[in-house]
């Protein structure tokens, strides 16, 4: 049976894609080349902010913006629709000796989002179990993070609500079917699937899959490792930050710590080297991780972009092909507002953001 879309991957874009488009009445056929889930998307640590979002440009913030006020309704409905509950936990994150805090502080000013200067003392105060090697922070008290992996699982239970999704496991997509200048459907191993449009949400992978037809997207995998921890529910209260690391709480008390940056290709097998890296961060920004277990250390791989600016819309010269991919380190934050605008403009609605900025037109070759 055809149907109107087909999306290439289910990490959080294609499978967020799936459900936004089923919702506007398409009929979707989501393939999957392993298991709903499992790659970036599963790997990630969910902050629901890009590390550093004044050192971002406005294509980046706009997303974000959209996003981090969407993320708690996202959370709830699928909660209700579903039973999982993704946890969006709002903690609050402290940035730790900061070399750019004034540009940080003017940033907020100029966006409206509250971020402001807290003596030591009150961090102390605020987060007892930080380390003592500090000597600015600066506040954000809204941000939250979402348990990523408890997101995927939701989405996966509620596009299987939908009578109008099929999502097939096990089926990498090898290339296109073209007819003239339309792409009408893809090639699997397990044969020709046929379709009026069809989104590449393929994450790190998307540069390799679009080459197939001749199109050069700098999309590539990066790297990250992450450690997981398992202490006291009220053991660390916000997400603490400093140089480029990170711990974040989860409400039953795991604590993740991330991560690494590597540009070593398609290797996802975590090291000895960054498992060490990433243990003295952790005991660094939190002392009394000295003394606990790491239960978990895993890699993935990111769909690394041009100044993470992700390629969401049309590919002029290949009518019915569409992107949604290559939101680098902050696809998780990104991917209410990626989705929602990549149906709007499948759909011919107004966009929810200025889509000029992420039109693959121009930026690929
Ligand atoms: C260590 C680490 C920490 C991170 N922390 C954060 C964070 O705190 N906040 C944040 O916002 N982001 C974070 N990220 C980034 C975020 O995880 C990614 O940007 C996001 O998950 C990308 O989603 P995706 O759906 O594009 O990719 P993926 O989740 O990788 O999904 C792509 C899917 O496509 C499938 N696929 C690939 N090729 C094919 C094919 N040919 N046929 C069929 N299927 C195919 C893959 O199997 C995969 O399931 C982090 C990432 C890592 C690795």
């Amino acid at each position: 049976m055809d149907q109107d879309v087909i999306v290439v991957g289910a990490g959080v874009i294609g499978l967020l894609s799936a459900y936004r488009l089923a919702q506007a009445g398409k009929s979707v056929l989501l393939l999957e080349s392993a298991a709903v889930g499992s790659e970036a998307s599963w790997a990630g640590g969910g902050i629901v902010s890009p590390l550093y979002p004044w050192r971002y440009s406005p294509a980046v913030t706009a997303l974000a913006h959209w996003s981090q006020d969407f993320y708690p309704q996202l959370g709830q409905r699928l909660l209700a629709e579903t039973g999982v509950d993704p946890e969006v936990h709002v903690t609050g994150l402290y940035w730790l000796d900061l070399d750019d805090e004034a540009q940080a502080l003017a940033w907020a000013e100029r966006h409206g989002r509250p971020l402001r200067s807290v003596p030591m003392s009150e961090v102390h105060e605020a987060v007892p179990s930080l380390g003592g090697g500090y000597s600015r922070a600066v506040y954000m008290p809204g941000v939250a993070n979402v348990r990523n992996p408890r997101l995927l699982r939701a989405l996966r239970e509620a596009l299987q609500r939908l009578p109008n999704v099929r999502v097939v496991e096990q089926c990498p997509v090898t290339g296109f079917v073209r007819d003239g200048g339309r792409i009408v459907g893809v090639q699997t191993a397990q044969g020709e699937r046929r379709a009026d449009q069809v989104v590449v949400a393929a994450g790190a992978w998307s540069g390799e899959l679009l080459a197939t037809l001749g199109l050069e997207v700098p999309v590539k995998p990066m790297k990250g490792q992450m450690i997981l921890f398992k202490c006291a529910e009220d053991f660390l209260p916000s997400m603490v930050l400093a140089e480029r690391r990170y711990a974040i709480p989860r409400r039953d008390g795991h604590i993740l710590v991330g991560s690494t940056l590597e540009d070593v290709g398609f290797d996802k097998v975590p090291t000895e080297e960054a498992l060490q890296s990433l243990k003295a961060t952790a005991i660094e920004l939190l002392p009394a991780l000295a003394g606990a277990q790491v239960v978990r250390h895993w890699a993935g791989l990111r769909p690394g972009s041009p100044d993470g600016v992700p390629y969401i819309g049309a590919v002029s010269g290949f009518d019915g092909l569409w992107l949604n991919c290559g939101h680098f380190r902050n696809g998780l934050v990104l991917a209410p507002a990626s989705c929602q605008l990549l149906t709007d403009l499948m759909l011919g609605r107004e966009p929810v953001v200025d889509p000029a900025p992420y039109a693959p037109t121009g930026r690929i070759v």
